[in-house]
């Protein structure tokens, strides 16, 4: 389990595993409380998300700042992110990337490749 981690990644690493922000996460595991094949992908890309990240200086939306004082600058890289009404970047998608609002925070999806 991952706690706290930051709504960007979330929303970066669930468009990576084609997964719905929807789905209820007791579907990613087996009646015996197996990980599913999808929560296996969904967990590898968390901590490629987060490599990439760290990678790029970190993310500077509201407030990170490196110790240097320069602004993180993982935004620029954003798949999914802040890109409500764009072209889903899945290659042979085609769909729109959607935004949804979950206790005042901001998910970005695609309604057409994550189920
Ligand atoms: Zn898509």
């Amino acid at each position: 389990m991952i706690a706290g981690l930051g709504n960007i990644y979330v929303c970066e690493a669930l468009w990576r595993s084609h997964l719905s922000p929807k789905r209820a996460s007791g579907t990613l595991v087996t009646k015996t409380g197996r990980p599913k094949a999808e929560l296996l992908r969904l967990t590898e890309n968390i901590r490629a998300v987060i490599a990439d990240a760290i990678a790029a200086g970190g993310s500077s939306l509201k407030d990170h700042i490196q110790a240097d004082g320069s602004l993180g600058y993982f935004q620029h890289s954003f798949s999914v992110y802040d890109r409500e009404g764009k072209e889903c970047r899945t290659e042979g998608c085609g769909g729109t990337i959607a935004r949804m609002v979950q206790s005042g925070r901001s998910t970005f999806y695609c309604p057409s490749c994550q189920k």
